[in-house]
Protein backbone atom coordinates (compact mmCIF):
# COMPACT_ATOMS: atom_id res chain seq x y z
CA UNK A 1 0.00 0.00 0.00
CA UNK A 2 1.45 3.25 -0.97
CA UNK A 3 0.67 7.03 0.05
CA UNK A 4 -0.84 9.21 -2.64
CA UNK A 5 2.13 11.64 -2.46
CA UNK A 6 -0.57 14.44 -3.74
CA UNK A 7 -4.20 15.21 -2.84
CA UNK A 8 -5.74 17.96 -3.80
CA UNK A 9 -7.26 19.90 -0.59
CA UNK A 10 -9.67 18.39 1.04
CA UNK A 11 -11.95 21.03 2.90
CA UNK A 12 -13.27 20.84 6.11
CA UNK A 13 -17.09 19.95 5.97
CA UNK A 14 -16.23 17.43 3.02
CA UNK A 15 -16.34 13.50 3.46
CA UNK A 16 -13.45 11.26 3.06
CA UNK A 17 -15.61 9.49 0.59
CA UNK A 18 -14.98 12.93 -1.84
CA UNK A 19 -11.13 11.56 -1.92
CA UNK A 20 -11.58 7.97 -2.57
CA UNK A 21 -13.57 9.01 -5.79
CA UNK A 22 -10.54 11.78 -6.63
CA UNK A 23 -8.15 8.88 -5.48
CA UNK A 24 -9.61 6.44 -7.94
CA UNK A 25 -9.79 8.99 -10.56
CA UNK A 26 -6.20 9.32 -10.41
CA UNK A 27 -4.85 5.92 -10.07
CA UNK A 28 -7.19 4.70 -13.55
CA UNK A 29 -5.93 1.67 -13.09
CA UNK A 30 -7.44 0.87 -9.66
CA UNK A 31 -10.68 -0.53 -8.92
CA UNK A 32 -13.69 0.89 -6.56
CA UNK A 33 -12.32 -1.68 -3.97
CA UNK A 34 -9.03 -0.61 -4.44
CA UNK A 35 -9.73 2.90 -3.54
CA UNK A 36 -11.78 2.45 -0.42
CA UNK A 37 -9.16 0.07 0.32
CA UNK A 38 -6.46 2.76 -0.12
CA UNK A 39 -8.08 5.88 1.29
CA UNK A 40 -10.19 4.24 4.24
CA UNK A 41 -8.06 1.01 4.71
CA UNK A 42 -11.39 -1.58 4.18
CA UNK A 43 -12.98 -2.03 0.78
CA UNK A 44 -16.93 -2.18 2.75
CA UNK A 45 -15.75 1.11 4.31
CA UNK A 46 -17.69 4.27 3.42
CA UNK A 47 -16.32 6.58 6.01
CA UNK A 48 -19.16 8.60 6.71
CA UNK A 49 -19.70 8.05 10.79
CA UNK A 50 -15.66 7.88 11.15
CA UNK A 51 -14.32 4.39 10.45
CA UNK A 52 -11.42 4.76 8.55
CA UNK A 53 -10.70 7.92 9.71
CA UNK A 54 -7.28 7.02 11.04
CA UNK A 55 -6.41 5.38 7.51
CA UNK A 56 -7.23 8.40 5.77
CA UNK A 57 -5.34 10.65 8.01
CA UNK A 58 -2.19 9.18 7.26
CA UNK A 59 -3.30 8.63 3.54
CA UNK A 60 -4.39 12.09 2.87
CA UNK A 61 -2.85 14.52 5.50
CA UNK A 62 0.39 12.53 5.96
CA UNK A 63 -0.68 12.71 9.82
CA UNK A 64 0.23 16.85 9.62
CA UNK A 65 -3.34 16.83 11.73
CA UNK A 66 -4.95 14.73 14.38
CA UNK A 67 -7.20 11.80 13.74
CA UNK A 68 -9.51 14.07 16.12
CA UNK A 69 -9.24 16.75 13.61
CA UNK A 70 -10.16 14.45 10.80
CA UNK A 71 -13.00 12.85 12.79
CA UNK A 72 -14.84 16.23 13.50
CA UNK A 73 -14.39 17.99 10.23
CA UNK A 74 -14.49 14.87 7.79
CA UNK A 75 -17.19 12.82 9.40
CA UNK A 76 -20.41 12.48 11.14
CA UNK A 77 -18.91 12.61 14.34
CA UNK A 78 -18.23 15.86 14.42
CA UNK A 79 -21.80 16.36 15.31
CA UNK A 80 -23.02 13.93 16.98
CA UNK A 81 -19.94 14.05 19.27
CA UNK A 82 -21.13 17.22 20.20
CA UNK A 83 -24.25 15.94 22.45
CA UNK A 84 -22.04 13.88 24.30
CA UNK A 85 -20.18 13.90 27.58
CA UNK A 86 -16.33 14.62 27.05
CA UNK A 87 -15.51 10.57 28.28
CA UNK A 88 -17.74 9.27 25.91
CA UNK A 89 -16.90 11.25 23.05
CA UNK A 90 -13.64 10.16 23.52
CA UNK A 91 -13.72 6.96 24.14
CA UNK A 92 -15.33 6.98 20.96
CA UNK A 93 -12.64 8.43 19.23
CA UNK A 94 -9.97 6.55 20.35
CA UNK A 95 -12.25 3.28 18.99
CA UNK A 96 -13.20 5.04 15.62
CA UNK A 97 -8.88 5.49 15.65
CA UNK A 98 -8.41 1.53 16.64
CA UNK A 99 -10.66 1.04 13.33
CA UNK A 100 -14.12 -0.28 15.61
CA UNK A 101 -16.57 0.82 13.18
CA UNK A 102 -19.22 -0.54 15.03
CA UNK A 103 -18.64 1.74 18.10
CA UNK A 104 -20.27 4.27 16.80
CA UNK A 105 -23.92 2.26 16.73
CA UNK A 106 -22.52 1.15 20.26
CA UNK A 107 -22.59 4.88 21.83
CA UNK A 108 -26.33 5.37 20.91
CA UNK A 109 -27.00 2.31 22.40
CA UNK A 110 -28.89 2.64 25.87
CA UNK A 111 -32.33 2.80 25.73
CA UNK A 112 -35.65 0.35 25.38
CA UNK A 113 -38.68 1.45 23.21
CA UNK A 114 -36.63 4.50 21.93
CA UNK A 115 -35.00 3.18 18.68
CA UNK A 116 -32.05 5.24 17.81
CA UNK A 117 -33.01 7.38 14.75
CA UNK A 118 -30.83 6.34 11.38
CA UNK A 119 -27.64 8.50 11.79
CA UNK A 120 -26.65 8.87 8.02
CA UNK A 121 -29.14 8.58 4.77
CA UNK A 122 -28.92 5.88 2.85
CA UNK A 123 -28.17 7.78 -0.21
CA UNK A 124 -25.64 10.56 -1.32
CA UNK A 125 -27.21 13.99 -1.50
CA UNK A 126 -25.79 17.01 -3.12
CA UNK A 127 -26.96 20.85 -3.55
CA UNK A 128 -26.81 22.81 -6.53
CA UNK A 129 -25.06 25.97 -4.42
CA UNK A 130 -22.02 23.46 -2.93
CA UNK A 131 -22.08 22.32 -6.34
CA UNK A 132 -20.86 25.82 -8.20
CA UNK A 133 -18.63 27.04 -5.08
CA UNK A 134 -17.01 24.14 -4.95
CA UNK A 135 -16.11 24.17 -8.55
CA UNK A 136 -15.25 27.96 -8.57
CA UNK A 137 -13.51 27.64 -5.31
CA UNK A 138 -11.17 23.87 -6.15
CA UNK A 139 -12.42 22.68 -9.64
CA UNK A 140 -14.15 19.84 -8.44
CA UNK A 141 -17.54 19.02 -6.24
CA UNK A 142 -17.55 17.31 -3.18
CA UNK A 143 -19.97 15.64 -0.85
CA UNK A 144 -20.92 17.57 2.13
CA UNK A 145 -20.99 15.73 5.58
CA UNK A 146 -24.01 17.58 6.73
CA UNK A 147 -25.97 17.01 3.51
CA UNK A 148 -25.46 13.16 4.92
CA UNK A 149 -28.18 14.18 7.71
CA UNK A 150 -31.09 12.64 7.74
CA UNK A 151 -32.95 15.00 9.61
CA UNK A 152 -32.50 17.52 6.94
CA UNK A 153 -34.00 18.44 3.69
CA UNK A 154 -32.65 21.25 2.44
CA UNK A 155 -28.50 22.53 2.32
CA UNK A 156 -27.34 24.03 5.84
CA UNK A 157 -25.03 26.56 3.81
CA UNK A 158 -27.12 27.58 1.01
CA UNK A 159 -30.82 26.39 2.22
CA UNK A 160 -31.55 25.24 -1.40
CA UNK A 161 -33.45 21.58 -1.67
CA UNK A 162 -31.20 18.74 -1.44
CA UNK A 163 -31.29 15.93 -4.36
CA UNK A 164 -30.72 12.34 -3.69
CA UNK A 165 -28.33 11.09 -5.74
CA UNK A 166 -26.10 8.32 -5.84
CA UNK A 167 -27.19 4.60 -4.21
CA UNK A 168 -31.16 5.41 -4.47
CA UNK A 169 -31.91 2.24 -4.18
CA UNK A 170 -34.13 0.17 -1.45
CA UNK A 171 -30.89 -1.59 -0.82
CA UNK A 172 -29.18 0.62 1.57
CA UNK A 173 -26.45 -1.81 1.90
CA UNK A 174 -25.28 -1.40 -1.75
CA UNK A 175 -22.28 0.33 -2.09
CA UNK A 176 -22.15 3.89 -3.51
CA UNK A 177 -20.94 4.50 -6.57
CA UNK A 178 -17.79 6.25 -6.90
CA UNK A 179 -18.62 9.77 -8.62
CA UNK A 180 -18.80 13.44 -7.43
CA UNK A 181 -21.98 15.28 -7.03
CA UNK A 182 -23.80 16.12 -10.10
CA UNK A 183 -22.56 13.85 -11.97
CA UNK A 184 -25.13 10.77 -11.16
CA UNK A 185 -28.45 10.61 -11.93
CA UNK A 186 -30.31 12.83 -9.07
CA UNK A 187 -33.97 13.50 -8.10
CA UNK A 188 -35.85 15.75 -5.14
CA UNK A 189 -34.64 14.30 -2.00
CA UNK A 190 -37.48 12.05 -0.12
CA UNK A 191 -36.53 13.10 3.25
CA UNK A 192 -39.39 13.57 5.03
CA UNK A 193 -37.83 17.20 6.84
CA UNK A 194 -38.12 18.40 3.21
CA UNK A 195 -41.64 18.19 3.34
CA UNK A 196 -42.05 20.85 5.70
CA UNK A 197 -42.62 24.91 5.07
CA UNK A 198 -39.65 27.08 4.78
CA UNK A 199 -40.22 28.99 7.70
CA UNK A 200 -38.07 30.84 10.47
CA UNK A 201 -37.64 27.62 12.74
CA UNK A 202 -36.60 25.39 10.08
CA UNK A 203 -33.93 27.73 8.84
CA UNK A 204 -32.92 28.57 12.45
CA UNK A 205 -32.44 24.76 12.97
CA UNK A 206 -30.79 24.37 9.27
CA UNK A 207 -27.80 26.75 10.74
CA UNK A 208 -27.81 24.89 14.12
CA UNK A 209 -26.47 22.10 12.84
CA UNK A 210 -23.88 24.31 11.04
CA UNK A 211 -22.98 25.73 14.37
CA UNK A 212 -23.23 22.13 15.62
CA UNK A 213 -21.01 20.71 13.49
CA UNK A 214 -18.44 23.95 13.96
CA UNK A 215 -18.52 23.05 17.46
CA UNK A 216 -19.75 26.44 18.22
CA UNK A 217 -22.70 25.52 20.08
CA UNK A 218 -21.10 23.95 23.39
CA UNK A 219 -24.63 24.35 25.38
CA UNK A 220 -25.98 21.08 23.76
CA UNK A 221 -23.29 19.16 25.67
CA UNK A 222 -24.46 17.11 28.50
CA UNK A 223 -23.40 18.90 31.53
CA UNK A 224 -24.59 22.41 29.91
CA UNK A 225 -27.78 21.20 28.79
CA UNK A 226 -28.99 20.11 32.01
CA UNK A 227 -28.30 23.34 33.38
CA UNK A 228 -29.93 24.79 30.43
CA UNK A 229 -33.03 22.81 30.84
CA UNK A 230 -32.67 23.30 34.98
CA UNK A 231 -32.63 27.29 33.85
CA UNK A 232 -35.64 27.50 31.72
CA UNK A 233 -37.56 25.68 34.11
CA UNK A 234 -36.75 27.96 37.02
CA UNK A 235 -37.47 30.69 34.52
CA UNK A 236 -40.99 29.49 34.32
CA UNK A 237 -41.64 28.54 37.42
CA UNK A 238 -42.73 25.09 36.98
CA UNK A 239 -41.55 22.44 33.99
CA UNK A 240 -45.37 22.31 32.59
CA UNK A 241 -45.31 26.12 32.15
CA UNK A 242 -41.88 25.58 30.47
CA UNK A 243 -42.77 23.43 28.16
CA UNK A 244 -46.23 25.04 27.47
CA UNK A 245 -44.55 28.23 26.04
CA UNK A 246 -41.42 26.86 24.27
CA UNK A 247 -44.09 24.44 22.31
CA UNK A 248 -46.04 27.85 21.70
CA UNK A 249 -42.91 29.26 20.15
CA UNK A 250 -41.74 26.15 17.74
CA UNK A 251 -45.53 26.28 16.75
CA UNK A 252 -45.54 29.57 15.66
CA UNK A 253 -41.67 29.51 14.19
CA UNK A 254 -42.22 26.14 12.09
CA UNK A 255 -45.82 27.26 10.88
CA UNK A 256 -46.38 23.69 11.95
CA UNK A 257 -47.43 21.20 15.09
CA UNK A 258 -44.93 20.34 17.34
CA UNK A 259 -46.09 16.80 16.41
CA UNK A 260 -45.70 17.44 12.44
CA UNK A 261 -41.99 18.73 13.33
CA UNK A 262 -41.29 15.70 15.27
CA UNK A 263 -42.25 13.28 12.91
CA UNK A 264 -40.77 14.94 9.59
CA UNK A 265 -37.54 15.22 11.75
CA UNK A 266 -37.75 11.44 12.93
CA UNK A 267 -37.31 12.52 16.62
CA UNK A 268 -37.75 9.69 18.83
CA UNK A 269 -39.85 10.71 21.89
CA UNK A 270 -42.40 12.04 19.18
CA UNK A 271 -44.83 15.37 19.87
CA UNK A 272 -43.54 14.78 23.77
CA UNK A 273 -40.12 15.72 23.10
CA UNK A 274 -40.27 19.32 24.68
CA UNK A 275 -41.78 17.60 27.76
CA UNK A 276 -38.79 14.93 27.75
CA UNK A 277 -36.30 16.84 27.47
CA UNK A 278 -36.90 19.36 29.76
CA UNK A 279 -37.39 16.18 31.99
CA UNK A 280 -34.16 15.36 31.19
CA UNK A 281 -35.04 11.63 30.17
CA UNK A 282 -33.60 12.18 26.75
CA UNK A 283 -29.71 10.35 26.20
CA UNK A 284 -27.00 12.86 25.04
CA UNK A 285 -27.15 11.73 21.42
CA UNK A 286 -30.31 12.44 20.32
CA UNK A 287 -29.39 16.24 18.25
CA UNK A 288 -32.59 16.96 16.17
CA UNK A 289 -35.17 17.45 19.20
CA UNK A 290 -32.67 19.86 20.91
CA UNK A 291 -31.71 21.94 18.07
CA UNK A 292 -35.25 22.44 17.93
CA UNK A 293 -35.90 23.50 21.56
CA UNK A 294 -32.49 25.64 20.57
CA UNK A 295 -34.29 27.69 18.03
CA UNK A 296 -37.26 28.46 20.01
CA UNK A 297 -34.53 29.16 23.12
CA UNK A 298 -32.70 31.62 20.96
CA UNK A 299 -36.49 33.00 19.60
CA UNK A 300 -37.43 33.59 23.26
CA UNK A 301 -33.93 35.01 24.05
CA UNK A 302 -32.68 32.73 26.77
CA UNK A 303 -29.66 31.39 24.62
CA UNK A 304 -27.95 28.51 25.46
CA UNK A 305 -24.28 28.79 25.59
CA UNK A 306 -21.91 29.01 22.46
CA UNK A 307 -18.06 29.10 22.56
CA UNK A 308 -18.70 32.48 21.31
CA UNK A 309 -22.01 34.58 21.93
CA UNK A 310 -23.27 35.95 18.79
CA UNK A 311 -24.32 39.99 19.74
CA UNK A 312 -28.21 39.21 18.28
CA UNK A 313 -28.18 36.26 21.14
CA UNK A 314 -29.05 36.93 24.91
CA UNK A 315 -27.09 34.32 26.94
CA UNK A 316 -29.76 32.08 29.24
CA UNK A 317 -27.97 32.53 33.41
CA UNK A 318 -27.29 29.29 34.29
CA UNK A 319 -26.43 28.63 37.96
CA UNK A 320 -24.42 25.43 39.32
CA UNK A 321 -26.97 22.01 39.77
CA UNK A 322 -28.04 22.00 42.88
CA UNK A 323 -28.81 19.38 45.46
CA UNK A 324 -32.59 17.92 45.05
CA UNK A 325 -34.95 16.92 47.72
CA UNK A 326 -33.13 13.24 48.61
CA UNK A 327 -31.62 11.97 51.71
CA UNK A 328 -28.29 11.81 50.01
CA UNK A 329 -25.62 14.45 50.60
CA UNK A 330 -24.74 17.44 48.29
CA UNK A 331 -22.00 15.30 47.49
CA UNK A 332 -22.83 12.38 47.20
CA UNK A 333 -25.62 13.61 44.70
CA UNK A 334 -22.75 15.13 42.38
CA UNK A 335 -20.90 11.50 42.89
CA UNK A 336 -23.67 9.96 41.40
CA UNK A 337 -24.77 12.45 38.85
CA UNK A 338 -21.26 12.11 37.72
CA UNK A 339 -21.26 7.86 37.20
CA UNK A 340 -24.62 8.59 35.43
CA UNK A 341 -23.74 10.88 32.95
CA UNK A 342 -20.55 9.98 32.60
CA UNK A 343 -22.22 6.80 31.36
CA UNK A 344 -23.93 8.56 28.93
CA UNK A 345 -26.99 8.38 30.51
CA UNK A 346 -29.81 11.48 30.84
CA UNK A 347 -29.83 13.33 33.86
CA UNK A 348 -33.09 11.85 35.11
CA UNK A 349 -31.75 8.69 35.82
CA UNK A 350 -29.47 10.07 38.86
CA UNK A 351 -32.42 11.68 40.34
CA UNK A 352 -34.14 8.21 39.93
CA UNK A 353 -30.96 6.21 41.39
CA UNK A 354 -30.91 8.33 44.68
CA UNK A 355 -34.49 6.94 45.39
CA UNK A 356 -35.26 4.13 47.12
CA UNK A 357 -36.86 2.23 43.99
CA UNK A 358 -36.27 -0.90 42.14
CA UNK A 359 -35.05 -1.27 38.22
CA UNK A 360 -38.35 -2.14 37.17
CA UNK A 361 -39.96 1.61 38.02
CA UNK A 362 -37.10 3.05 36.55
CA UNK A 363 -37.66 1.40 33.49
CA UNK A 364 -41.34 2.22 33.47
CA UNK A 365 -40.67 5.91 33.60
CA UNK A 366 -37.73 6.63 32.42
CA UNK A 367 -38.04 3.64 29.52
CA UNK A 368 -34.32 3.00 30.23
CA UNK A 369 -34.49 -1.06 30.02
CA UNK A 370 -33.96 -2.40 33.45
CA UNK A 371 -30.58 -4.79 32.27
CA UNK A 372 -29.06 -2.06 31.05
CA UNK A 373 -29.46 -0.06 34.60
CA UNK A 374 -28.70 -2.99 36.27
CA UNK A 375 -25.45 -3.48 34.17
CA UNK A 376 -25.00 -0.09 35.24
CA UNK A 377 -24.91 -0.57 38.51
CA UNK A 378 -22.45 -3.00 38.56
CA UNK A 379 -20.23 -0.24 37.35
CA UNK A 380 -20.39 2.17 40.20
CA UNK A 381 -17.63 1.90 42.60
CA UNK A 382 -18.28 -0.10 46.17
CA UNK A 383 -17.56 3.21 48.11
CA UNK A 384 -19.90 4.95 46.39
CA UNK A 385 -23.01 2.47 47.38
CA UNK A 386 -21.36 2.55 50.79
CA UNK A 387 -22.00 6.26 51.44
CA UNK A 388 -25.49 5.65 49.75
CA UNK A 389 -26.54 2.98 52.19
CA UNK A 390 -25.82 4.57 55.24
CA UNK A 391 -27.42 7.91 53.95
CA UNK A 392 -30.97 6.73 53.74
CA UNK A 393 -33.01 4.12 54.09
CA UNK A 394 -33.35 1.58 51.14
CA UNK A 395 -35.62 -1.72 50.44
CA UNK A 396 -34.21 -4.95 50.10
CA UNK A 397 -35.94 -5.16 46.42
CA UNK A 398 -34.38 -1.55 45.87
CA UNK A 399 -31.83 -1.61 43.08
CA UNK A 400 -28.69 -0.29 45.41
CA UNK A 401 -29.59 -3.10 47.83
CA UNK A 402 -29.77 -5.78 45.28
CA UNK A 403 -26.29 -4.77 43.78
CA UNK A 404 -25.11 -4.71 47.15
CA UNK A 405 -26.12 -8.63 47.96
CA UNK A 406 -24.78 -9.20 44.26
CA UNK A 407 -21.34 -8.18 45.07
CA UNK A 408 -21.70 -9.94 48.60
CA UNK A 409 -22.50 -13.00 46.71
CA UNK A 410 -19.76 -12.75 44.41
CA UNK A 411 -17.18 -12.21 46.78
CA UNK A 412 -17.81 -14.76 48.94
CA UNK A 413 -18.17 -17.33 45.73
CA UNK A 414 -14.11 -16.06 45.02
CA UNK A 415 -13.44 -17.10 48.37
CA UNK A 416 -14.58 -20.12 48.83
ZN1 LIG B 1 -25.38 24.01 -0.48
Amino acid sequence: MSYIGYMPYLKPGSTLLSAVVIHNRMFQSSSAGQSLKAILGRENQRGVLGAGASEATRRLFGLSVPVRQVLEQHTLFGVYSRTMPASVANALASRLESGKGDAVHAAFRGHRRRRIPRLATTCLRSCDGCIQEDMDHQGFASWRVLHLLPSIGHCPYHGTELRDEGGISNNARRRWPLTLPGEHKSRKTNAKASTLPISDGYCAYLHLWKETFGGDLIGIAPDLWMLVMDAVVRRFGTLARACEVIEATIRQLWDVSVGQVAAALDIADGELFVNAELDQRVQASYVASRLVIVGALDHLQMSPPRRQSPPHLVPLELSQAKPFGSWLSPRTQAELRRYVMDANFPPALYRALAGDVDVYSIDASLRIDRLLVRRFATTLPGELLETMSKEQTWSNSSWLMKEMRRREVAWSRGNS
